[in-house]
Formats: C-alpha cells, structure tokens, sequence
C-alpha cells in the first residue's frame, strides 16, 4: 500500500504546549517544520468521536481545512481493562477543568477496588494513541500505536505527566512516571518505540516520512 509523504511543514493541530513540544521533537530529525494550532488561532473543534482515531482525525481535519496545509493530530488515553475500558476516550476529562490527575488516579484505584481488582492480572490496562495526516484535499493516513502492562497502586514517580505513575508497563520494573522521557519512548536507534505514542511515531514515519 503506497503511503502520502509529508514534506515540508505541517500545522500540529494541539493546544497542549507539552504535546506540540514532543511533536516538534519526534519531526525535527525529517526536516519538517511544525506551527501550532493554537500560535496560528485556529479554534479548537469539538471531539464528538467515540474512539481514538476519529478524535485525531477531527483534530486533524479541521487544522487541515482551516489552513489549507497538512495537519497532524494526537488522541491518546488510558483503558482499564476490569473498568470497561475506562476512562478511554475520556481520560484529559476525567481530571477536570483543573487537570486533577491525582484525583482522575485516586478514582481509578476507588473503581478497581470496588470490583475486588488486587491483582496484576485483574489490573490490566493498556494506553492508546491514535495519530493522523491529514490534507485539505480530505486525504488521511492514520496510525495507531498501544502499550500493555499493570495499573499500579500507589502511583509511582514524578516524571512524565497524566497517568503516567500509574502505569506499569510489561516487562519492565519501573512505572511511566519513574521513567525519562527518552526511556518512555524508547524510540530508535536505541529501541522500537515503547510508549503508545512513541509506537505510532514509528508506523508513521515508516509510512509517510524520509529523513
Ligand atoms: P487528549 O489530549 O485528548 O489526547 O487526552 C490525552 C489524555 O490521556 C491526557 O490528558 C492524559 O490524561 C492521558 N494520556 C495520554 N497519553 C498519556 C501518557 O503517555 N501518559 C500519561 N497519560 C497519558
């Protein structure tokens, strides 16, 4: 399947200084130069989609539209496997308006302790993130990356942000949250991605990128 190649520039279509950063960093080394949704004013759209990829690809979409350039777009979350796959789609929301991610933590483990959930294996949960390029001529290429491992209790570690202390990612010892940015990716040369992200990064830049 042949894949459109992004060249150029592209509008990162976030409002997230912290996400428009590790964008800018994923696309410095394929000489492609990012503006921001949010340095160019553009309004941000609703996320009325009901899973990942459609809320990326509204973001992308609508960036894509407004501007006339291609637009790439995140939408990522944490499923608790023993939670129905909550909070999902919903997880910036279950923090507030206040972005209480202690909080959105505390109620996940009140919700898993509800259900007698005290094992590993009853505390599965995965993170998700769903990428999209989008063109104003309506052409798409999208990308899903994800990640499996333990929702642990108390959280762990101070880095990252979200849920990341929370999250034990398989085969490894430490949480997101006691990982550095480097080693929660694990991009390459050194690795094949680690992080939801990070893994989506990898299929897209296969696709749609050259360095
Ligand atoms: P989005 O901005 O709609 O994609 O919401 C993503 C939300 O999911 C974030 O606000 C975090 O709560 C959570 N999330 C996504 N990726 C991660 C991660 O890598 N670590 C921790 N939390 C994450």
């Amino acid at each position: 399947m042949s894949h459109r190649q992004l060249t150029g520039s592209v509008v990162i279509a976030t409002h997230n200084p912290g996400k428009l950063a590790e964008m800018r960093d994923l696309l410095a080394p394929y000489n492609i130069t990012a503006t921001s949704a949010a340095e160019l004013n553009l309004p941000e759209p609703e996320e009325t989609g009901t899973t990942f990829a459609a809320n990326a690809r509204i973001k992308a979409m609508a960036a894509a539209l407004a501007t006339g350039h291609a637009a790439f777009a995140d939408d990522s979350g944490l499923c608790v496997d023993a939670l129905a796959g909550d909070p999902g789609i919903y997880s910036a929301r279950w923090a507030g308006p206040d972005k209480d991610f202690r909080g959105a933590m505390n109620q996940i483990q009140t919700l898993l302790v509800e259900k007698g959930a005290t094992t590993p294996e009853q505390r599965r949960g995965h993170f998700i993130a769903a990428l999209c390029l989008a063109w104003p001529d309506g052409h798409v290429e999208e990308f899903e990356g994800r990640v499996d491992g333990v929702i642990v209790w108390p959280p762990k570690g101070t880095a990252g942000f979200g849920y990341d202390p929370l999250f034990l990612p398989d085969g490894h010892e430490r949480t997101f949250g006691e990982m550095t940015a480097d080693e929660k990716h694990g991009l390459p040369p050194k690795g094949m991605g680690l992080s939801h992200r990070a893994r989506a990064f990898v299929m897209l830049a296969k696709a749609c990128l050259r360095p």
